[in-house]
This record gives C-alpha cells, structure tokens and sequence, in this order.
C-alpha cells in the first residue's frame, strides 16, 4: 500500500523560507498546512507568501491550508532607557508601574491595567519567557512593587506572564482585528487565536469571522485549561501551545496536559496540532537530537492530527531539512506495529446516529478489507472524511468534494487527502470517479477495493447513509 503520513505537518513561514522556491520544497517535502505568524512580518509580506503557497499548490497538484496565527493579547514590559539590558539579581527590589517613562535597574513600565487590577500580595510574575520571576510585596492601582525570586536579564518589550491568573481580557486586540481582517483577505482557511482563556473569546472570534475561515484556538495558558471541553467544542481546531503553556505551567506538567488536551480533541472530533520545539535544536543544526525525534513520535503515536514546526521552518538554517526529518520519523513510527495498537487503542465508541453508523462501518470494513486502496468520502461539507478521520483507519482518507475550501481546510484532519471533484448524480457516476482518483493516486488496478461513503441524495450537506465497495473494473 502507498502510504503518506498520517499525521499531518504545520510549518512556520518566516525570513528563512519566504523565497517561492522553499515554499514549493517545504510542500514536497511533506509540508500540509502553512502558518503565518501575525506577530512577525508586514501584511504584506504575508500576501506575498499566500501567493506563493497558492502557487506551490498549484505545481504540486495537492491541496495546502493556511492558518494565519493572531498575535493575541501578549503582555509587555516597557522600554528602558538607552534600550539597555539589565540584570536582576534573586533578592532585588523591582519596582513595576504605569508610567510610560524609560526603565531602569529600579522599575519599568507594565502598562498593562488590567494586571494590577488582578494582583494579589505574594502573587508572581514571570518575565522574559518565564526566565524572570518577581514576587508582589505590595501593590497599588498603578504600581506594584516586587522581589526577584529568580534573576536574569531583562530588555524593552520583554513578555510578561501571569501565571495561573485569569486576566479580564479579549482574545483579540485592535491589531489582531486589523490583522483578522487582512487575513480572511488573503483567503485564509484558518485564523489561529492566541492565549484564549475562556469560552467567550471562541464566541467573540468566530462573530467576526463567520464562516470565512475555520477557527484554531491556541491552548496556552492554565486558565484555558479549566474550559477546556467548552472551548474544543466552539473550536474547529486546537493547538497544543506548548511555548507559552510552558512558561505559564510548570514544565513537569506539559506532558500531562499534552496528552489530556489531545485526548480530549479525539474524543470531541476536533483536530489537534502539537507544537513549539518539536525539532529546536535544527534551528541550527542539519539533524535532530534523539529527545526531539522521539517527541515527535509520541505525538504520533498519541495519533495527534498534526505536528509543528515554528522557528525551525521560519528561522532556521534547515528548513526543508526539518521537514524532511519531520516526515521521516512520521513514518517510521506509523509503520510500526506499535503504531496498528495505539490506532485501535484510540478508537472511541461513535456518536448514536446514522452519520457515524456509516463511519465506523467503514473503519470495519478497513479493517476487513485491509488491501483496499482508500475509504473515499464524497462530502459537501468535509464533515464525513473528518468523521472517518476520527475512526483512524489504517487507510488512505480521500476527501472528494467539490469545494477547494472544503479540500484545504481537510488538510488538518489526521490521514485525510483531498481531490477537488465535479458534482455527480448518480452512484455510477461517483463510483466511477473515485476510481479515476484511486487510480491516479494509489495505483488502483483491475481486482482492487475502494471503501466509498456518500448521502443520498447527492450534493445534500449532511444526509450520508451510504457506504459500498467498488470493485475496480
Ligand atoms: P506562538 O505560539 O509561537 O505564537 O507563541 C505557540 C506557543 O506558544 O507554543
Ligand atoms: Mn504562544
């Protein structure tokens, strides 16, 4: 059997791989969703790279998502004077407060109101990715004055951490709101939302992009983690952020919360990403270390949707290395027998109807029929190649669907590849058609099965009721 990853790959674009030609070689080496990051780069550098990814797509005859990440409500420190570099030391008085005036080694600006309003004595702050932590002594509306628990460096606009506080504040900014809005222009398939907090922040999201993009909410801090259900539900994605999670949490408890944030998108049938440092040190070397390939392959042994790459596809030296490396530990892990066990171990009791009555059929039928070439889903909406997604099968998914939309945005979804197809009315005709893509994409011969799912009638969103085997002709 022709087998190609399973578990998709989700690669940064940044300095070093905006150039049309690396984006095309990031896509043939395995890349299956873009991802531009809106806290970095100009919107127009971002239309450029839409441009060359809608090329690369072109040339390489296969379907690419792009998810435009918001660069969310990050907190800041101020400036300092001179744009120094200062360091505190554990037992330093620091003094944090709202006067916009340059900082110095006895205070900086935290001009953010909202966290003095959430202060408590003995309360602390992490600064610089969590390098830095103050403990409050004593505060004020506008002041707040602190003790450094642990030293190091501190410079302008160094990222400030609350952790395990909620903060009375929108997931989206006024930048992130210009940049939404630059993002459904560029024809984005899905909006990333960063440090989303609760429920209310999916709402607010989705009543500004309605249904011109699907909507990934970034998992990074604790708070997120107490609404966790609510929000995979309002979500159509999740990102496992394990940057910022790690800063918020303590590192010992990322892992955890990994495995419980992917278990908890299987079960609710969203797709996961895994992300943040899964091949770090390829930022500057050619190969990964073993810690690296081996994280990468219990996300795919957790049978995780996908997989990331930030700063090594957007920064790095290697970019199309790391992908390459990416799909190769990809595969090696899922052509192992351990790989077979855990699918089925990850297997949930399917939703009581009809819908994924013909789902988990079709999984049987894989499993039954485990030489045929592909489960097939004619689908308008993309929603039965997700449900088959969700039953695992160890089977190429062909998404077959007359929406370029719908065929990207499946991109996400764990096993699933996608044909852009024209509407046919009869089982025949569908038939015939699937067989024409299996042939081309599988090798499909004379004497070989094809699972197929699809409603009738056809060209209906949302009635599927039929499941057939093909017999290649
Ligand atoms: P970021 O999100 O790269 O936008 O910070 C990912 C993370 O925090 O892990
Ligand atoms: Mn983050």
């Amino acid at each position: 059997m022709k087998q190609r990853h399973f578990t998709k790959i989700v690669s940064t674009l940044g300095p070093a791989s905006s150039a049309p030609e690396t984006i095309k070689a990031l896509a043939e080496a395995g890349v299956n969703v873009f991802r531009l990051n809106f806290s970095h780069g100009s919107h127009d550098a971002h239309r450029k790279n839409v441009a060359s990814i809608r090329q690369a797509e072109k040339e390489i005859g296969r379907p690419l998502a792009i998810l435009c990440d918001m660069q969310g409500p990050k907190l800041r420190i101020g400036t300092f004077k001179d744009d120094k570099h200062i360091e505190l030391h554990a037992g330093d008085k620091f003094r944090l407060d709202m006067s916009p005036e340059a900082g110095d080694e006895t205070r900086v600006c935290l001009p953010h109101p909202e966290i003095f309003k959430a202060m408590e004595k003995g309360m602390d702050l992490l600064l610089n990715d969590g390098l830095v932590r103050l403990r409050i002594t004593d505060f004020g509306a506008d002041y707040a004055d602190t003790v450094t628990v642990t030293g190091g460096m501190l410079s302008n606009k160094k990222g400030v951490n609350v952790p395990g506080v909620p903060l009375p504040i929108d997931a989206l900014t006024e930048k992130d709101k210009n940049d939404l809005q630059a993002a459904l222009d560029m024809g984005a398939d899905y909006i990333g939302l960063s440090f989303v907090q609760r429920p209310e922040d999916v709402l607010l999201a989705r009543s500004l992009i309605k249904d011109r993009a699907w909507i990934v909410s970034k998992i990074e801090k604790p708070a997120a983690l107490e609404h966790l259900d609510e929000i995979i539900r309002l979500s159509d994605g999740i990102m496992v952020a394990r940057g910022d999670l790690g800063v918020e949490l303590p590192s010992e408890q990322v892992p955890v919360f990994q495995k419980k944030i992917v278990r908890a998108c299987r079960k609710a049938n969203k797709p996961v990403i895994v992300a943040t440092q899964m091949l770090e040190s390829m930022v500057v070397n050619p190969t990964p270390t073993r810690a690296e390939a081996s994280d990468v392959a219990t996300a795919v042994f957790d049978t995780a949707d996908a997989v990331m790459l930030s700063a090594e596809t957007a920064a790095g030296a290697y970019p199309v290395e790391a992908v390459t490396l990416m799909n190769k530990i990809i595969m090696a892990a899922q052509e192992s027998d351990a790989y077979r066990t855990s699918l089925k171990a990850a297997r949930l009791p399917a939703e009581q109807t009809p819908e994924n009555a013909i789902t988990s059929s079709a999984w049987v039928m894989s499993e039954t029929l485990p030489d045929a070439k592909a489960i097939v889903s004619y689908t308008v909406s993309g929603a039965t190649a997700g449900r088959v997604s969700r039953e695992r099968p160890y089977m190429p998914i062909l998404c077959m669907t007359k929406s370029m939309e719908v065929a990207r945005r499946m991109m996400l979804f764990w096993g699933v590849e996608s044909v852009v197809c024209s509407a046919k009315d009869t089982l025949n005709e569908v038939s015939a058609q699937a067989v024409d893509y299996c042939r081309s994409l599988y090798d499909a011969e004379a004497g070989d099965k094809i699972i197929l799912t699809a409603g009738l009638p056809f060209n209906e969103r949302g009635n599927t009721n039929l499941l057939h085997v093909i017999t290649v002709k």
